[in-house]
């Protein structure tokens, strides 16, 4: 384009900033179509897993935080997603309401031991029993189980370079990082820079390295 067109429009098939790029490319149901907002004063709700008959119910009595995409490979996703959606929120706050006799822990040994249900395999909430671990006291849980509209919004994209571990061709990443951006979901290859450093942080002061 020349420098006249620049300054005096004529930018026919020149795309705006804000134009979406990437819409076809699919990452998650719940922000495909744009990020439902957090709710104002929202304190929580109930999650139920797929089951049609019986299904366990969990009862959460706070909003939640952190809300994420997770491209890891141990995550529930729903079928056909290449990203879980997936939030913490403190253990206190979550109960087994109905059918807690259907879950059972996915991997015991895991960091994150994730409550799933027998009959339909959704994951209705992942704890941390080691006390010293980092993130003891939250538990993960996927909002999209929730009939409730108004828990927090996804605000970054986790572990996006592990997509190519579940069978996702490394030549699409250009264009997911592409639409994790456009749809304001910053892509890392760990957790949000603030979990990082919460991370560091606790790991620092178990050391010794800062009071
Ligand atoms: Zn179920
Ligand atoms: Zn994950």
């Amino acid at each position: 384009m020349s420098l006249l067109d620049k300054l005096f429009g004529g930018n026919e098939g020149v795309s705006g900033p804000s134009t979406p790029q990437y819409s076809h490319v699919k990452i998650h149901p719940q922000v495909d179509h744009g990020i439902p907002p957090t709710g104002v004063g929202f304190s929580g709700g109930t999650l139920r897993c797929k089951c049609t008959t019986n299904p366990v119910v969990v009862r959460i009595t706070a909003q939640t935080a952190h809300n994420h995409v997770c491209g890891c490979t141990k995550c529930w996703k729903p079928q056909g997603a290449i990203f879980s959606q997936v939030a913490v929120v403190g253990r206190d706050a979550l109960s087994v309401e109905e059918n807690a006799d259907k879950l059972e822990i996915v991997d015991a040994s895991a960091a994150i031991q994730r409550h799933a249900c027998k009959g339909c395999g959704v994951h209705m909430y992942g704890r941390i029993e080691n006390t010293g671990h980092p993130f003891h006291g939250l538990d993960f849980v996927h909002t999209e189980l929730s009939g409730q509209s108004g828990w927090s919004a996804p605000e970054f994209a986790a572990f996006v370079s592990s997509v190519i571990e579940s069978g996702v061709d490394p030549s699409r990443m250009d264009e997911i990082r592409g639409r994790l951006t456009e749809l304001g979901l910053s892509p890392y290859d760990c957790l949000s820079p603030p979990l990082m450093d919460a991370i560091a942080t606790h790991v620092a002061k178990a050391s010794g390295a800062l009071k």
